[in-house]
């Protein structure tokens, strides 16, 4: 078994990025183009690092990271899927600028990260999309769906928890799904059997409750979804 966790909304109680360009850019001028249509979830970034950049140079943006919660049953999880050998991916359509520090700053600095890059040049932040990919179309800048797929044997059950738009690719590459907001509702629409929850304390009660009975298998749709994806990448 192995446990991705998407990061804005579900490791962190906010967005993460969306808090960020709210505090130092017009993020409803921003996301009206967004909405719009005009721009992809790529050239959103660009425009949102680029005006955030004169009031938020690095050193105000770690100031401004300690006012971001984390879900307060993180540690706990994390903890205890160590307990149980369970391995940990963090998969985010956000930025490592703000997930790499923030994780540090509860001790789980060595869980991989899957997400954009953003790099300050001195002057602006650099956004990268590293994990984007050309076989996807679904709303983000980096499917996630690599990142789900990236080195997972064929017998792994694959869990997934998450909040958004951008995890509703890579929950169908997953076995066991746990959902809420946004990604509750589509899994609901899809058909896509998911656990609510509400917060990563419920995720570890309940896996706990399904790696007690044994029920961690894999999901056939799941499966050949993955199946699917190897043969065209
Ligand atoms: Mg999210
Ligand atoms: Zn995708």
């Amino acid at each position: 078994m192995i446990v991705m966790l998407d990061f804005d909304g579900t490791i962190a109680v906010n967005d993460v990025c969306d808090a960020l360009v709210d505090e130092f850019a017009d993020i409803q001028q921003l996301m009206k183009s967004l909405s719009a249509g005009e721009v992809t979830v790529a050239e959103y970034y660009r425009n949102a690092f680029a005006a955030i950049a004169d009031k938020c140079p690095p050193d105000t943006l770690t100031h401004w990271l300690s006012t971001q919660p984390l879900d307060p049953g993180l540690t706990s999880l994390i903890s205890w899927l160590k307990i149980k050998d369970v391995p940990v991916r963090v998969v985010s359509d956000g930025f490592d600028i703000y997930i790499k520090p923030l994780l540090a700053s509860v001790g789980l600095d060595t869980i991989p990260v899957f997400a954009n890059v953003a790099t300050w040049d001195g002057h602006a932040y650099v956004p990268r999309f590293p994990g984007a990919t050309e076989g996807c179309t679904c709303f983000c800048a980096s499917c996630k769906r690599n990142a789900v797929l990236h080195g997972i044997p064929d017998d792994e059950v694959v869990v997934y928890v998450g909040d958004g738009r951008s995890d509703a690719c890579a929950v169908q590459f997953a076995d066991i799904v746990f959902a809420k907001g946004y990604l509750a509702s589509w899994c609901t629409a899809e058909r896509i059997p998911h656990h609510p929850y509400k917060t990563l304390a419920d995720v570890q009660r309940i896996l706990a409750n399904i790696l007690m009975r044994n029920q961690t298998r894999q999901r056939r749709q799941a499966t050949l979804a993955r199946r699917n994806a190897y043969l065209q990448e």
